[in-house]
């Protein structure tokens, strides 16, 4: 017998999630008031890489006014299951002091990745951090995190596409799907 592909079903459409985030655009913008000046405030945009680069990319163009663009490398993740021990393996460029930042990830699940990442880079001074999570999977969480802007609200399944992963593949599906359902 021939190994079947995976089974994929759409969750969410190019055309739902482009909508989605445009509409995150403005509300991200809208929570940072222009400074004492009226000059608009700069946020600095952390992708945690790999999984948010899509998402990073689309809204980083769906918010009006100055943003910088910094990375960071993680991982926790085998296959499909965490393993609840974060690795940075790619630090910021760029020192945060001062600056308003907003952590940008693909996901929420366990909240551990998130709940690591958020103190490694509180001890780092920057004026603000807010987190932007694309999806968030609430039935999942191991550890309560704050997520200042949320995409999608979604049960517990694991997804693929717009950047998220199984195994390396999948990242350039432009649709978010279901893996392992018909
Ligand atoms: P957490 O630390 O919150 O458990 O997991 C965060 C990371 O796990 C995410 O950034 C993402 O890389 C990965 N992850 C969690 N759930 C999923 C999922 O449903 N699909 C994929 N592809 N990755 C996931």
């Amino acid at each position: 017998m021939m190994p079947q592909p995976p089974k994929l079903s759409t969750l969410y459409s190019p055309a739902v999630i482009a909508n989605r985030v445009a509409a995150m655009g403005l509300e991200i913008r809208a929570l940072y008031p222009p400074d004492s000046d009226a000059n608009p405030t700069r946020i600095t945009l952390i992708g945690v890489l790999k999984g948010s680069y899509v998402f990073l990319a689309d809204l980083a163009r769906a918010i009006p006014g100055p943003v910088e663009i910094e990375f960071l490398g993680v991982s926790s993740y085998n296959g499909t299951e965490s393993s609840g021990n974060v690795r940075i393996t790619h630090d910021l460029r760029a020192d945060i002091a001062g600056r308003h930042c907003l952590l940008v990830e693909d996901i929420a699940d366990t909240g551990l990745t998130l709940d690591y990442l958020r103190r490694a880079l509180e001890v780092r001074g920057p004026a603000s951090l807010r987190v932007a999570a694309f999806l968030d999977k609430p039935s999942r969480r191991i550890v309560p995190v704050q997520l200042d802007f949320i995409g999608f609200s979604i049960p517990d399944h694991f997804v693929v596409g717009y950047g998220l992963d199984y195994d390396q593949l999948y990242r350039n599906l432009p649709e978010v799907a279901i893996l392992g359902k018909a």
